[in-house]
């Protein structure tokens, strides 16, 4: 089998998707956004050239454009970074009743079947109903919200599915 080839050779980026509550927050602070949760989460992006999806369900009733505002308020550094929000399942009118039964990992495959050059991928959520890609997860405590321990395993991930 041939394999398609890339014309334009252009370097295809690892994606991070990314949760919002209980990953740039912590139930144990109470805000809106934690700044060592985001300070974490801007020193994990300058160790790798991986871009950023939103999967929060913060994506619902924000545009993208919002949600880099959001981020760079909290004190992010690279809101252009964040290139996308997974598709809305539920926006499927059989699934609108279920709006949280829908499996975020359902969401990022359907991102990554749009996107199938993309194969480096890892997803930070405190939440595990990530099927198909349980393997990707790197599931965060929500009480401490994203840490530097976590940032070196997220690395360690990308690293690994780099080698594929
Ligand atoms: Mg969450």
């Amino acid at each position: 089998m041939v394999r398609p080839q890339n014309h334009h050779n252009e370097k295809v980026k690892p994606i991070i998707f990314l949760d919002f509550d209980g990953v740039l927050n912590a139930f144990d602070e109470p805000r809106i956004l934690s700044e060592k949760c985001v300070s974490a989460f801007n020193y994990l992006l300058e160790q790798t050239d991986a871009d950023v999806v939103v999967s929060s369900t913060w994506r619902v009733l924000r545009s993208i454009e919002e949600l880099r505002l959001i981020l760079e308020t909290a004190g992010f550094k690279y809101p252009e970074r964040i290139i996308g929000v997974t598709p809305i399942a539920y926006k499927d009118r059989k699934k609108l009743n279920i709006l949280l039964g829908v499996r975020r990992g359902r969401e990022i495959e359907a991102w990554l079947k749009e996107h199938p050059k993309v194969k480096n991928f890892v997803i930070l959520d405190d939440d595990t109903d990530m099927e198909p890609f349980m393997d990707r997860l790197i599931k965060i405590n929500s009480d401490k919200g994203l840490t530097l321990r976590n940032v070196k395993k997220v690395l360690k991930l990308l690293g690994e599915f780099k080698k594929e």
